[in-house]
């Protein structure tokens, strides 16, 4: 059992974030912004993978411009994510963005953040202060550990916007270093009860992104620290919400759709293990229905886990057996596994 961390609850576009609500998952487009078109394509697609809140790169004003009309038929809330112009997160802030991602120490002096983060309160808009590892501000003393001048930046960033009032505030300290992610977390999440944006910057392609990000966010997720994740993947962006929600279903902390377990096979294995569960997992693609299968390939270990989960099979010589719910249903030729299998998956409720 994961005890969260008790953190402050803020509202991204109706979202809960914080507080006692589950770990939201997150992503982010990758098309061109001032494609309005393409940009709400990909947040549809990532709405159906089960994203949650979608961030969106405002480079430019046309970019700033074009998220306007994005956020008119978004169905998803959505936060720009700004860097060095302030006048962009006022133009977003103006045209009803739901949250902003963007870190005060590079939009232009105390003046500039002053305005961001006061057009931001009138309208109850939160900021994530994102710290990222590979752009620190040089005069903190490069002596420090990396995990620890990353922390100096985020709260000097906090008590920036602090001093102005505000506390609709999330936070993230990203590094491409797992070891350094994972310290810089735990630093900050014990100094501070602002909700935390967990992610692994620059993580790579599948699988070492996959990876990467999974030993980075499952240490931290374990701890109880995190409130909303993002695998950044070199990969559409729809990965990434898969991924994410494997992390989160493995450490029981969201449940989405089934779950698929299999034996690595070994010298007792006596049905194609391998075949039957690639065909399986074809057929639950996009399944929205909360169940476990197993697929397991002889007597010895197989009968067990079969049992305990929702539907399982456990391979014979030239046969399986079929189990539902912990109760053994009938023994299947080889021939009729896949059949069999797949229509008990559909006979279970969802
Ligand atoms: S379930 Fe059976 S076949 Fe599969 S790995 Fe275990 S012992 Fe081997």
């Amino acid at each position: 059992m994961i005890n969260r961390r008790k953190t402050k609850s803020i509202s991204i576009g109706g979202v809960m974030v914080g507080g006692n609500a589950p770990v939201v998952v997150q992503s982010m487009t990758k098309t061109d912004t001032r494609d309005v078109k393409a940009t709400l394509r990909q947040i549809d697609q990532l709405q159906d993978a089960g994203c949650e809140i979608v961030r969106v790169a405002v480079p430019d004003l046309e970019a700033a411009m074009a998220l306007a009309e994005i956020k008119k038929s978004a169905r998803l809330p959505l936060i720009a994510d700004i860097h060095f112009d302030y006048r962009l997160a006022l133009e977003v802030i103006k045209n009803g963005i739901d949250g902003l991602r963007l870190n005060p120490g590079n939009i232009g002096g105390r003046e500039n953040v002053t305005r961001v983060v006061k057009a931001a309160r009138e309208k109850q808009i939160p900021i994530r202060i994102g710290v990222n590892a590979g752009s620190l501000p040089v005069d903190i003393d490069k002596s420090l550990p990396t995990a620890d001048r990353m922390v100096t930046a985020l709260m000097r960033e906090i008590e920036l916007v602090e001093s102005l009032g505000f506390d609709l505030i999330k936070a993230s300290l990203k590094a491409f270093d797992v070891p350094t992610t994972i310290e810089a977390y735990r630093k900050a999440s014990a100094i501070i009860d602002y909700p935390l944006h967990l992610g692994i910057t620059e993580a790579g392609i599948p699988p070492e992104g996959v990876i990467r990000s999974t030993a980075g966010l499952a240490p931290l997720l374990y701890e109880g620290i995190g409130d909303t994740i993002r695998v950044s993947l070199t990969a559409p962006p729809a990965e990434e919400v898969e991924t994410a929600y494997e992390i989160l279903k493995s450490l029981n902390l969201r449940n989405r759709g089934p779950v698929l377990i299999s034996c690595p096979t070994c010298g007792r294995t006596e049905i194609d293990v391998r075949s039957i569960t690639g065909q399986v997992r074809q057929h639950l693609a996009g399944c929205p229905k909360v169940l476990k299968v197993a697929v397991m390939g002889c007597v010895v270990n197989g009968p067990g886990e079969a049992r305990d989960a929702d539907i399982g099979i456990a391979g014979g010589k030239g046969k399986a057996v079929l189990f539902s719910r912990g109760q053994k249903i009938k023994t299947i030729d080889e021939a009729d596994i896949v059949t069999e299998l797949l229509a008990e998956i559909d006979r279970f409720p969802g």
